[in-house]
């Protein structure tokens, strides 16, 4: 099952030439989930060719660096005659704002938009394979984190030893996997936790948006294959991220250590580390033991499950 995550958007208030304003897609198994939506997100998905059949569309807060691009998107897919429905969530308070840059053009969506007001807690998204949560978050203004979690997997089915119990393969493996007891050539019963392992965990993937570091962020990304943190300064400007909200990289690499994540990708960068945000990489690799990455606009990360080299 894929999970792949594509940065659109990694630059701060601000966008540079090299940095555009906030939005992160997520493709789980062909299902486009897209996180924020800064000014330009459409042009960076055509880009980078992440696709366009966006279903779900996760509003962090409405600071305009990361939802400008609603209009924009809006625009297009009409242009393209989606019919598809589209479900945008955003927290408590931002909902008439959301709604505003949906209708902000002299165009009505030519197909179904529903806007979901979404609390920090709530699981604002369940499917069978994953679910999408908002996580609580601290950044001057309502604003919500959001976490995808999969479910767990079945665990690994035991050909071998399936056969050795006088299985025979074909459809009963299968029922033996589904957690049905089945009857072996010689008649004895042979039940599914003889063949079938542990349950293996799924994946979790957190994306703060804007945030100084947060208990709430740190239990959320408990953990976490891959944890998207607001790393917005380096700590000569660690007044600066508690005066606008945000974090540095090193507060970011504390929040991933304390989370016991794998991997830790800082964005939102801003635009005084254009030219160079080595800075941010080292200052959050002192905390952190785990895998830093500064995004750049265009970056891909697969995410492979936890057991996925055996
Ligand atoms: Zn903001």
């Amino acid at each position: 099952m894929t999970l792949r995550v594509t940065f659109l958007g990694t630059g701060g208030a601000v966008p540079t030439t090299e940095r555009n304003a906030s939005a992160v897609f997520v493709n789980r198994e062909g299902d486009q989930l897209l996180f924020d939506a800064g000014e330009g997100t459409q042009r960076q998905m055509m880009r980078f060719g992440t696709g366009f059949a966006v279903s779900d569309l996760f509003v962090t807060h409405t600071h305009g660096d990361h939802v400008l691009g609603i209009p924009g998107l809006i625009q297009t897919w009409n242009f393209n005659d989606r019919t598809a429905p589209l479900t945008v969530y955003a927290p408590e308070g931002a909902r008439s704002g959301v709604r505003e840059l949906i209708h902000a053009v002299d165009t009505t969506p030519g197909f179904p938009v529903e806007v979901r007001t979404v609390a920090p807690g709530d699981t604002v998204l369940d499917r069978p394979e994953y679910r999408v949560e908002a996580v609580r978050v601290d950044h001057r203004t309502r604003a919500v984190g959001y976490a995808l979690v999969e479910a767990e997997r079945k665990g690994r089915f035991d050909r071998e030893r399936a056969e050795a119990l006088g299985v025979e393969p074909g459809p009963k493996f299968s029922r033996l996997h589904d957690g049905e007891a089945v009857e072996a050539a010689d008649g004895t019963t042979v039940r599914p936790e003889q063949v079938v392992g542990d349950p293996r965990p799924g994946r979790r993937v957190v994306y703060t948006g804007d945030t100084r570091p947060v208990r709430t962020v740190t239990e959320a990304a408990a953990d976490a294959d891959l944890l998207v943190h607001d790393g917005t300064f380096a700590s000569d400007e660690a007044e600066r991220a508690v005066e606008t909200g945000h974090s540095t990289a090193r507060e970011a690499g504390e929040v991933a250590a304390a989370a016991g994540a794998k991997r830790l990708a800082l964005t939102h960068v801003s635009s005084r580390y254009a030219g160079d945000a080595s800075l941010l990489l080292s200052e959050a690799e002192q905390p952190f033991p785990g895998e830093v990455v500064v995004a750049r606009d265009g970056l891909e990360l697969e995410i492979p499950y936890p057991d996925a080299e055996a």
